[in-house]
């Protein structure tokens, strides 16, 4: 598989979309990469896995760990491709939100992570956010991370500025970030989106935006 038969893939299930967003960090984004729509499509969910879980054979990866909810259905995949072809058992977990963190709260999970070769991944990486909330979930519970996966990551996302040994991704998909103060976007009163990622939060505590709110998905 190639970067760009993935990133058609994602433009035809309707994952990449551009406009004005904002972030789970608060951050403003050119641009916002969504999985949900792929979801449904559990042949083309499992063929990304098995590509990604490809690249991470050599790292006796033992668990995944992702972030709820997106990351659930890929946590499951990636660890069973994951242990079929490295003929070991790979486990899977994920984190709830809780409280503006991500905890593994669920009967089980921080247990399974105690001790453990962790692999972290996510289906987008924007800006390191829930990942970095994500990485210190696992230390919590006792894992030792040894690699980050994803499906898609905006350009600046390495295994360098996440701070982790090893880190892989199909697509590589560039867009803007933006400091919400400082946001060039907000300057042009560009409209905010409202129902893909956290534009509603911004609108609540910001009702009066010049440029106003719209919607990304309402004719999809
Ligand atoms: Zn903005």
């Amino acid at each position: 598989v190639t970067e760009k038969s993935v990133r058609q893939l994602l433009e035809s299930k309707g994952c990449i979309l551009e406009g004005h967003f904002v972030g789970t960090s608060g951050a403003h984004l050119g641009g916002y990469n969504n999985l949900d729509p792929l979801l449904p499509d559990v042949e083309a969910v499992s063929q990304l896995c098995f590509e990604l879980a490809r690249l991470f054979t050599k790292e006796a990866i033992q668990i995944v760990a992702v972030p709820a909810t997106a990351g659930i259905p890929l946590s499951q995949w990636l660890a069973h491709h994951l242990g079929n072809l490295t003929n070991q058992p790979v486990q899977a977990v994920w984190a709830d939100k809780s409280g503006g963190q991500l905890d593994f709260k669920r009967h089980g999970f921080g247990g399974a992570l105690k001790n453990k070769r962790v692999l972290l991944a996510d289906d987008m990486i924007n800006r390191m956010f829930s990942v970095g909330k994500l990485g210190s979930a696992v230390s919590t519970a006792g894992g030792q991370i040894v690699a980050v996966a994803s499906i898609a990551a905006n350009s600046g996302v390495t295994a360098e500025s996440l701070g982790y040994p090893k880190f892989e991704t199909l697509c590589r998909i560039e867009y803007e970030t933006f400091e919400p103060e400082n946001c060039r976007l907000c300057q042009e009163e560009v409209p905010i989106v409202v129902d893909v990622g956290h534009g509603d939060k911004f609108q609540n505590t910001h009702p009066d935006f010049a440029g106003g709110f719209t919607k990304a998905l309402s004719q999809k």
